[in-house]
């Protein structure tokens, strides 16, 4: 067995340039041996060549990836021991379910009393009745194939599995099962999983840890709740969560309470977060934002979009004194109160409640 705390992949400074598109931009990301990471970010942003780089269909520009500590830029995919499941599974449409699943084992030249039982213990792994192994796959559901694809990818026990939005091809409900089913894998087999993903909600409900990573380069390494709660950067509360973004400038400091200008309006924030600062961006989130309630920081607004989503409500209400819209959602015992487009509202939070960042743009 090895030591859980282990590094078992390590992505160091790592840049893949496409001419002059920098596709990925000087990662580090060092994985441990049984986490559950995901690297989330836009499309574009460089997610797929980073798996790519790992698995060994793109080398590096510059920089290294380590896998058991040996470099492996040099090594081709099959010397590399990872499964795979992409987007679109890629299953052998007129192969049985077994056959698909044996496959990587005979590659692997192993014996068929070898391969029997490792199909039949992995069907039970992933849930898929026994009886299904000599069905074809293109009899099954979407939900069935996905099965069956995580099933070939980690027969043989790869040292590491890459996902690469393997659930975005499947419908909503179905993903949200499936992402349990994943959750759940993980836990009864102990595999490290690189998962990489545009989808927040996906990588908050699943990750160990969460790499966020925009325009190639990595915005922030850390466990889901602590990117939820400490956003490193505007990009990251803004990508993650629901959130709205005001750029002002420090107007004067009172004791604790620091006051931002923006626009025609002024946002009360702690002092020590503007501490030396003078252009900021205020990120407020929209369960952050109360409706018609007495708050530190309030503003008379304008309902311009309504969502009653039964438990919740969510608004967006434009606010004069910025010049903008604030995303708010209601969750409150009377949110089933409904304000309609075009009301007048208030709407506002405290002075703690928002997270404040240098303003990158304005130097
Ligand atoms: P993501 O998976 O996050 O959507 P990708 O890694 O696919 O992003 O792409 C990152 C950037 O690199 C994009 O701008 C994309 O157009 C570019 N890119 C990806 N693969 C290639 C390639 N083979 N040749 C040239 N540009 C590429
Ligand atoms: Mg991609």
């Amino acid at each position: 067995m090895t030591d859980s705390s282990e590094t078992v992949v390590r992505i160091d400074g790592v840049t893949k340039e496409y001419g002059t598109l920098r596709a990925v931009d000087d990662v580090t990301i060092p994985i441990t041996d049984g986490e559950f990471i995901t690297i989330l970010g836009p499309s574009g942003a460089g997610k797929t060549t980073l798996l790519h780089m790992i698995a060994g269909f793109q080398k590096p520009t510059s920089g290294e990836i380590y896998i058991d500590g040996r470099p492996v830029s040099d090594e081709p995919p099959y010397e590399r021991d990872i499964g795979l499941v992409f987007q679109s599974h890629a299953l052998f449409p007129h192969m049985t379910v077994k056959e698909n699943i044996a496959f990587p084992l005979k590659m692997r030249r192993e014996h068929t009393d070898d391969i029997d039982r490792k199909v039949e213990d992995v069907l039970e792994l992933v849930r898929l009745p026994v009886d299904y192994a000599d069905k074809p796959v293109d009899e099954l559901s979407g939900g069935q194939q996905q099965r069956v694809a995580f099933a070939r990818a980690i027969v043989y026990e790869p040292t590491l599995l890459l996902l690469d939005e393997p659930l975005s091809s499947l419908d909503k409900k179905l993903r949200e099962e499936m992402r349990a089913e994943l959750t759940r894998i993980h836990e009864e087999t102990e595999l490290t999983i690189v998962h990489v993903t545009h989808n927040q909600t996906e990588a908050l409900s699943m990750a160990d840890r969460i790499a966020v990573i925009n325009g190639g380069g990595l915005e922030q390494l850390d466990s889901a709740q602590d990117i939820y709660a400490s956003p490193n950067t505007p990009f990251v509360a803004d990508f993650i969560g629901n959130t709205t973004l005001l750029s002002g400038s420090v107007a004067g400091v009172d004791g604790d309470v620091a006051t931002v200008s923006v626009a025609d309006g002024t946002v009360r924030v702690p002092a020590a977060t503007v501490d030396g600062l003078s252009d900021v961006v205020v990120a407020i989130r929209a369960e952050q934002v109360a409706l018609d309630a007495d708050c530190d920081n309030t503003y008379p607004a304008t309902v311009e979009q309504v969502s009653f989503e039964g438990d919740r409500t969510q608004y967006h209400v434009f606010v004069p004194a910025f010049g903008e819209t604030v995303r708010l959602i209601d969750q409150s015992a009377d949110a089933r109160v409904v304000h309609d487009r075009g009301d007048s509202v208030t709407v506002g939070w405290n002075v703690g409640d928002g997270f404040v960042y240098p303003d990158e743009d304005d130097e």
